[in-house]
């Protein structure tokens, strides 16, 4: 059976893996020109683990964590009013284990063998007859699938094609997130500082072997539509939002990089309360972001990687045999990282 996956995110290179474990011939297409690395750290918690270990992935993964040593709350004038130990922070626990989601995919990537993978590319157009679907690619003409799959995350290119408009299926929570590439000026290593005001929060951090730091930035707009497209919007949008703001803001929103490094600039509308569908309707189903989008941050990776009812609908389907810059120089203010190293003296 040929199966077909759109996106090559955690859930799609999973999915790919399970399925060519299984006997099944997957190929994956993706937007981007090249599998999107680097992004956002992001936690593997509890199944999703024994999920990374039955995969053979486990070992990899725990070995390119980030290693976060800690976090840093601080005020306006960046005065340090509560330190954390990096796994509080992330609430972690026993085994649960911290990865930048690019890095995450790289390893996915690496384990997959001989899946056909179909970069700079996207569905346009999906013809179901009664065991197959007619597939056409943007630039790879059109070919047959026995099933398609659907793992293009949130805002979903297949669930668009397939049953229409996203506003349908998404519940918009005016929350959004924005991350993007800085130097590591504050000289952090494995750290993060955050500071907050209500409603808008504002983040930097260096992980593990990043020459560079990320900021973050993750705001209330109920008010206001951001078209998560128009670059030039968002940057506005930030700037306003964020403005008159204390800390590290203003010269972190000088450094907004005026090229994506990670698909958009990254403010993203989180949404939740996706919709299931009569999987009888389309010759396909959904993966994780696509499919459930319950989280944004906590949960998100290993509801895709584990979620049982997902594996068995994906098992019913296939029945019956198978279920940067360079750093500048150093900032002349608060020396976070002596800060928090007095404070945690083995990080
Ligand atoms: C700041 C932040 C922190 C998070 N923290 C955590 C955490 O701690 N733990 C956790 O488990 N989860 C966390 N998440 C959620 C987690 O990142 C997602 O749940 C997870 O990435 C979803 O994986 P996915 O493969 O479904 O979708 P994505 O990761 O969105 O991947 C989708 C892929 O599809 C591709 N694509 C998109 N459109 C098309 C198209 N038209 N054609 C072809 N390809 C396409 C994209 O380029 C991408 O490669 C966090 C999210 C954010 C934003």
């Amino acid at each position: 059976m040929n199966v077909l996956i759109s996106g090559a995110g955690p859930a799609g290179l999973t999915v790919a893996y399970w399925l060519r474990r299984y006997g099944y011939s997957a190929t994956i297409v993706e937007r981007a020109p090249s599998l999107v690395v680097g992004g956002y750290k992001i936690d593997v918690r509890g199944a999703a683990l024994q999920v990374l270990r039955q995969m053979g992935v486990h070992d990899a993964v725990v070995a390119a964590h980030t290693d976060m040593q800690g976090a840093l709350l601080v005020d306006k004038e960046g005065k340090v009013i509560n330190r954390m130990s990096g796994d509080d922070f992330g609430h972690r626990v026993g085994g649960d284990v911290e990865i930048v989601r690019g890095t995450l995919c790289q390893i996915l990537r690496d384990h997959l063998g001989e899946v056909e993978l179909l970069f700079g590319d996207t569905i346009q157009g999906i013809t179901q007859s009664s065991d197959t679907a007619q597939v056409q690619f943007t630039k790879n003409g059109v070919r047959e699938f026995e099933l398609v799959i659907g793992a293009d995350g949130l805002h979903s290119n297949v669930r668009l094609i397939v049953f229409g408009e996203e506003s349908r299926f998404l519940r918009d929570l005016g929350l959004y997130l924005c991350v993007y590439t800085v130097p590591n000026y504050l000289n952090l290593d494995r750290m993060e500082i955050q500071y907050s005001e209500l409603g808008r929060i504002a983040a930097i951090w260096s992980s593990r072997g990043d020459a560079n730091a990320r900021a973050c930035f993750g705001f209330a707009a109920p008010s206001i539509r951001i078209d998560l497209r128009d670059r030039v919007q968002q940057q506005e949008a930030l700037r306003t939002v964020y403005k008159g703001i204390g800390w590290e803001v203003p010269r972190l929103l000088e450094m907004m990089p005026t090229v994506s490094d990670h698909r958009r600039l990254c403010a993203r509308r989180r949404t939740g309360g996706g919709v299931r569908h009569s999987f009888a309707r389309f010759r396909g189903i959904r993966e994780r972001d696509a499919a459930l989008c319950r989280s944004q941050s906590g949960a998100g990776t290993q509801i895709g990687k584990v979620d049982e009812v997902r594996r068995k609908e994906v098992g019913r389907q296939l029945a019956p045999q198978a279920v940067d810059a360079e750093n500048a120089g150093p900032h002349d203010g608060v020396d976070y990282q002596s800060l928090h190293r007095a404070d945690h003296p083995s990080g």
